[in-house]
């Protein structure tokens, strides 16, 4: 008799070190390859049509992909618990594979898949894929989960890591044409400013960041020394490659591996982002709650103009603008840009996280629930490891340091395009006939700042104190 197993792919577009695809071919003569477009991801609470629009033509090409190894992808259109049970049985299959995924909802969705499965006899079988580690394979010495990142880097580092598997050349599917890949929509950023999407452009963008140069270095050796400069494109850009699964992470750490601190520090950051989902899988409640109970109590303002004048890029603060005027028309953020925009909301603003966050996720085309709401709350200094609160961004220094030269600024806020490098992380410090001069008058070619650094950073310091003294006291926090 004929074994026939389902793979279901999610957020693992690829087929190089596919671990799930191989289990299929291993135990069945027949797989077949489905996804399903859910509709709970594309309305839900961190819907993004940014996200929809790479999806699917990254799906595209691994429908191509798959259909040229003999196995054309299945499409299914609902609710994954509902729609893949009915076709499982419907194909008489004896197992579903699937990479394991690690955040709330998909581990919600996947315990009731597993039960629907279960219904009609059928397993549904995870394995690895989305991570070097599994976010529950590490613990401290005391098998608690970590709170702290270099502790877990180090174990991290020393567990022993699987071999990464080739793509497979054929894979045995059913015949006939594969299903249509329903228009997801259209991007709100500039496709022309995102990266390609899908497996191929994912591993040239791998290969060219690995690549030596005619000296003998390659990309990711200068990483260390610039990587927060906002001018210089001095990072990996893989990140949407990794939140979709165009890389396998086990690969780029694989490759990334070798002597100097550039590769060191590379395989650190790949490290912060299995941390996020490492404390995400421990503590799900994250993603409603500061980890820091003391700062529970936090009072935010509700100031609608502020978080529109801060989404819009338009708070006068010429490197906060370019970062937020770079996420919408880009769909992408440096690491520094993001540090710098959601400080200055969580600081400045002294506005919700959660605002923050959603508005990231809203754009972002590698958004991740774990790495977002790890980077705002360590922003906003409610995270784990947090960003002490008493330390809050400079815009302008901020500027100075890593946009030296303003390149990045005037690239983004084209209004200060002819305000000279002295002045363009500061042009209301120009007196009105050195702004008229070169061409931007502060409050009327470009706003004015919302609010006074020195001011907004008491405003600031107030609050998480107040907080952090109530949250002390007994019954408090
Ligand atoms: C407020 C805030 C929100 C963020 N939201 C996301 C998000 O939704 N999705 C996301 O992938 N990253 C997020 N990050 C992390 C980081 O900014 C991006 O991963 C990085 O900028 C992507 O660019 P790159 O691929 O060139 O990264 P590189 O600097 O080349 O790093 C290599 C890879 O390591 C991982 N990585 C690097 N830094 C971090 C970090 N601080 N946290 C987690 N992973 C990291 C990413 O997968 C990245 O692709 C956020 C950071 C902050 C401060």
């Amino acid at each position: 008799m004929t074994a026939t197993a389902i793979v279901w792919f999610r957020r693992d577009l690829r087929l190089h070190d596919h671990p799930a695809l191989h289990a299929a071919l291993a135990a069945a003569d027949v797989v077949v390859p489905v996804f399903v477009i859910d509709e709970q991801l594309l309305a839900g609470r961190w819907a993004s049509a940014n996200r929809a629009w790479f999806m699917r033509e990254s799906l595209l090409e691994l429908a191509r992909a798959l259909a040229d190894r003999g196995a054309p992808l299945r499409i299914l259109r609902g609710r994954p618990a509902e729609v893949l049970p009915a076709l499982a049985a419907n194909l008489g299959v004896a197992d579903v594979h699937a990479t394991r995924d690690a955040a709330p909802y998909g581990r919600r969705r996947d315990r009731a898949v597993a039960d629907g499965l279960a219904g009609a006899g059928i397993g549904l079988r995870t394995w690895p894929g989305l991570y070097v580690h599994e976010p529950d394979a590490l613990a401290t010495a005391d098998g608690r989960p970590f709170g702290v990142y270099g502790a877990f880097r180090r174990a991290w580092d020393a567990a022993p890591r699987r071999r990464p598997l080739p793509a497979p050349d054929r894979i045995p599917g059913l015949p006939g044409p594969g299903d249509p890949i329903p228009d997801l929509g259209r991007p709100s950023a500039d496709p022309a400013l995102m990266p390609a999407p899908g497996e191929a452009a994912a591993r040239q963008r791998l290969d060219a960041w690995l690549r030596p140069d005619a000296a003998g270095g390659a990309p990711v050796d200068g990483y260390a020394a610039a990587r927060d400069r906002l001018d210089l494109d001095a990072t990996s850009r893989l990140s949407q490659d990794l939140r979709w699964g165009l890389l396998s992470p086990v690969e780029v750490v694989e490759r990334a591996a070798g002597p100097g601190d550039g590769r060191r520090v590379f395989r650190a950051e790949m490290a912060w982002r299995e941390f996020y989902a490492h404390v995400l899988w421990h503590h799900p409640r994250l993603l409603r709650e500061p980890y820091l109970a003391a700062l529970a109590g936090l009072e935010t303002r509700h100031d609608p103009d502020a978080l529109e004048a801060w989404a819009g890029g338009r708070t006068g603060y010429p490197v906060v603008d370019a970062a937020m005027r770079q996420l919408r028309a880009t769909g992408f953020l440096p690491n520094r840009a993001r540090m710098i925009a959601a400080s200055f909301l969580a600081k400045h603003l002294l506005l919700a996280r959660e605002l923050g966050e959603a508005t990231f996720m809203r754009h972002l085309v590698d958004g991740d629930v774990a790495s977002n709401n790890g980077g705002w709350q360590w922003t906003a200094s409610t995270g784990t490891d947090p960003q002490p609160f008493f330390r809050v961004f400079n815009p302008v220094l901020q500027g100075r340091r890593f946009d030296p030269d303003g390149a990045y600024v005037r690239r983004w806020v084209p209004e200060l395009a002819g305000v000279p490098a002295a002045h363009v992380h500061d042009p209301w410090a120009m007196d009105e006939e050195a702004q008229a001069a070169c061409g931007c008058l502060v409050g009327r070619d470009y706003p004015a700042p919302i609010v006074d650094h020195a001011e907004a950073r008491a405003r600031a310091l107030a609050a998480y104190g107040a907080a952090r003294e109530a949250g002390r006291r007994p019954g408090g926090g």
